[in-house]
C-alpha cells in the first residue's frame, strides 16, 4: 500500500460528468490498496470567472487589501470542485472528506495573489488517511500567520499537489490535466509536437519557467527540492483503463541523467506571450546606472526578465530590459517619475507587443553551434531577434510577436523534434 497524490486540473474538473470521472479514477486507485490524496483545481473557467467580478468593481487595484480580498474570493473555486469531489467519491461508496487550504493548514507567507508555502501540517490529513478516507485537499491556496487566505499564483493547484506530495512523502504525485504529457511544445500551437516519456528536472523546470504552462514553475523547484516523483498524464483516458497501464503512461519528470542515454540536443521548445521590453536610450555610461535603474525597479516589487547593455558611444549607451506584461504600465510610470528625470536626458521606449521563444535541452552542454543554428532558423524565416540570453541549457529570444507560431513552428522542424526517436 503507498501514499499517492493525484491532481486534477480545471478542464479535467470542468462538469459534474468529469468530476464523476476523476471519483471513478481516483476509487479505482484507493480500492487497489492506494491511500489516496486529491489535490483538484477550481471547475475551468472559474477562477477567471470570479477576478473578472472583482474586476467589474473595481479596474484596479482599490486599496491596500485588494489583494487579500482577491484570493478570499478566487479560493472559492477550489472550494466547491473539492467539495464535489468529495461528494462523487461518496456516491460511488468510498468515505471522502475535503479540506481548505486553511483546515490542513498549509501555511504560507503573506503575498496575496503569488503566496509561497511555507510548512503544511499532516496530522489531519494522516488521520483521515488512516481511517481509510480519500483526502480532498483544495489546489492553489494556503493561510498565512494572520489567518488570512491566501493564493499561489495562477495554475498553484500543481503547487499545492506536489508539496502536500513532499510534506507526507508520498510514493508519486500524478498531475492529470488535459494533454496525455509533456510535449516537445504546446501541442495546441504545433499538432507534429511530439510527447517525451521522460524529461529531466531541469529541462522541466527551465520550460515552465519560460512559459510551457503544463506544470507551475513552483511545482516543479519542489519536486526537484524534495525529489518527488513527478508525473503528467491524461485525464481524458477511460477511467477503467488498467492501473498498471496508467501508471506508467504521460511524461515522468527525471532527476538523474543517465549517462549512457543518447539526449536529445534540444528537448522542447517553450514560448511566451507575457513579457514587455522597455528601452532606454542616452543613458550616461557610468559606475551605478545599471544600479539606478534596475534598483527602482525591483523596489518597486518588478521582476526583471532579460537585460541588454548596449556598448557606449560618446559616453552614452542604450540600456533594455523586459518585465511581465502586467508590471509594464507601473514600471514605466515609476521610470518616468524618477529615474529619467534623476539620469538627465534619456528616450524612454516600451514594446508590449513582444514574445520570447526558447528553446531547451541538458543537450546543449555538450554541444556547440546550437544558438547559431537557432538563429538561422529564424532568419530564413525573415524573422528579427531583439534581444538574445542564454544559459546552459537554454537559448531565448525576443521577437516580434506577431512572428510566434512561425518561430516556434521553424525551430522545432529545424531541430527534428517532430522525429520519433528511440525512446
Ligand atoms: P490544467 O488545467 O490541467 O492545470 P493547464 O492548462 O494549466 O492544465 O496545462 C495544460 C496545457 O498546457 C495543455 O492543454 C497545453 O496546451 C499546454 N502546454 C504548453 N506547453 C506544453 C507542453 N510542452 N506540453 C504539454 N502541454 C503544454
Ligand atoms: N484555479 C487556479 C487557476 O486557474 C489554479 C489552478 O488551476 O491551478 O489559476
Ligand atoms: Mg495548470
Amino acid at each position: 500500500m503507498a501514499l499517492i497524490v493525484h491532481k486534477y486540473g480545471g478542464t479535467s474538473m470542468g462538469s459534474t460528468e468529469r468530476i464523476r470521472n476523476v471519483a471513478k479514477r481516483v476509487a479505482k486507485w484507493h480500492r487497489a490498496g492506494h491511500q489516496m490524496v486529491v489535490v483538484p483545481s477550481a471547475m475551468s473557467g472559474e477562477t477567471n470567472r470570479l477576478l473578472g467580478l472583482a474586476k467589474e468593481l473595481a479596474p484596479s487595484k482599490a486599496s491596500p487589501s485588494y489583494e487579500r480580498e482577491l484570493d478570499m474570493l478566487a479560493a472559492t473555486g477550489e472550494q466547491a470542485s473539492s467539495a464535489l469531489l468529495a461528494i462523487a467519491l461518496q456516491a460511488e461508496g468510498l468515505e471522502s472528506i475535503s479540506y481548505a487550504g486553511w483546515q490542513v493548514p498549509i501555511r504560507t507567507n503573506n503575498a496575496f495573489t503569488k503566496a509561497r508555502i511555507e510548512s503544511i501540517d499532516d496530522a489531519r490529513v494522516r488521520a483521515d488517511l488512516d481511517a481509510g478516507k480519500v483526502v480532498i485537499v483544495t489546489g492553489f491556496q494556503g493561510m498565512d500567520d494572520a489567518g488570512n487566505i491566501t493564493t499561489l499564483g495562477r495554475g498553484g493547484s500543481d503547487t499545492s499537489a506536489v508539496a502536500v506530495a513532499a510534506a507526507m512523502k508520498a510514493r508519486e504525485c500524478l498531475i492529470y490535466t488535459d494533454v496525455d504529457g509533456v510535449y516537445t511544445t504546446d501541442p495546441r500551437v504545433v499538432p507534429e509536437a511530439r510527447r517525451l516519456k521522460t524529461v529531466s528536472f531541469e529541462e522541466m523546470l527551465e520550460m515552465a519557467s519560460l512559459g510551457s504552462k503544463v506544470l507551475q514553475i513552483r511545482s516543479v523547484e519542489f519536486a526537484g527540492k524534495y525529489r518527488v516523483p513527478l508525473r503528467v498524464l491524461s485525464s481524458f483516458t477511460p477511467w477503467d483503463i488498467d492501473i498498471h497501464e496508467e501508471a506508467v503512461s504521460g511524461t515522468l519528470i527525471t532527476f538523474e541523467e543517465d549517462e549512457n542515454m543518447e539526449q536529445a540536443i534540444v528537448s522542447g521548445i517553450a514560448f511566451n506571450r507575457d513579457e514587455a521590453k522597455i528601452a532606454l536610450r542616452g543613458v550616461p555610461d557610468k559606475p551605478g546606472i545599471a544600479y539606478q535603474i534596475l534598483g527602482a525597479v525591483a523596489q518597486a516589487n518588478v521582476d526583471v526578465d532579460m537585460i541588454i547593455q548596449n556598448i557606449s558611444k560618446d559616453g552614452k549607451t542604450d540600456f533594455s530590459f523586459t518585465v511581465n506584461r502586467s508590471d509594464y504600465a507601473k514600471t514605466m510610470d515609476l521610470l518616468r517619475a524618477s529615474v529619467i528625470p534623476a539620469l538627465g536626458v534619456v528616450d524612454l521606449e516600451g514594446d508590449t507587443k513582444i514574445c520570447k521563444v526558447s528553446i531547451v535541452g541538458i543537450g546543449m552542454r555538450s554541444h556547440v553551434g546550437i544558438a547559431s543554428k537557432m538563429f538561422r532558423a529564424l532568419s530564413e524565416e525573415g524573422i528579427n531577434i531583439q534581444m538574445i540570453s542564454t544559459s546552459e541549457i537554454k537559448t531565448s529570444v525576443v521577437i516580434d510577436e506577431k512572428y510566434i507560431e512561425l518561430a516556434v513552428r521553424a525551430l522545432h522542424k529545424a531541430f527534428d523534434l517532430d522525429q520519433p526517436t528511440a525512446d
